[in-house]
């Protein structure tokens, strides 16, 4: 099964970036908002440059001065599959088997657009009418990336 990951990703501006492993790379989505649980979310999701696919596992620090410049956390990460449509052809289903995301998500390309995508939960056991974003950021471990926790 493929991987998807979503990397929190504090940089000059806290966004997320979405990536599924499709040929052996990461397609890549910045995801200003986040990802939502709740299907009255439509969350515009940026296509960005692959990635690695070795950098699923990234988390650290990007030092001033380079692209990306900030922290980065991995938020959830689990396996996906593809239900169906494709990258190529603007649109495409697939259920994810995260922590946080779970179930079935649809993704369209915005009509008259070349990267700009809605990232959308659908209806089904797993949505959440109440998730909230706020309620699952990870502070703590924020901290501990930037060196913050040394002396607690
Ligand atoms: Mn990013």
């Amino acid at each position: 099964m493929p991987l998807f990951v979503v990397h929190e990703h504090h940089a000059s501006r806290l966004h997320f970036d979405f990536r599924l492993e499709m040929e052996g790379i990461l397609k890549s989505w910045a995801v200003p908002k986040g990802p939502s649980m709740n299907p009255a979310d439509k969350r515009l999701a940026i296509m960005v440059d692959d990635h690695a696919l070795d950098y699923g596992s990234f988390e650290g620090i990007i030092p001033e001065g380079n692209y990306g410049a900030g922290t980065v956390v991995i938020w959830d990460r689990g396996e996906f599959e593809l239900l169906r449509g494709g990258i190529g052809e603007g649109r495409m289903e697939f259920s994810l088997r995260g922590k946080k995301l779970k179930g079935a998500f649809a993704m369209a390309r915005m009509s008259g657009k070349e990267k700009e995508w809605l990232l959308i939960k659908k209806r089904d056991s797993f949505a959440e009418d109440g998730f909230n974003m706020k309620t699952v950021l990870s502070p703590s471990l924020l901290k501990k990336f930037r060196g913050e926790d040394r002396n607690s």
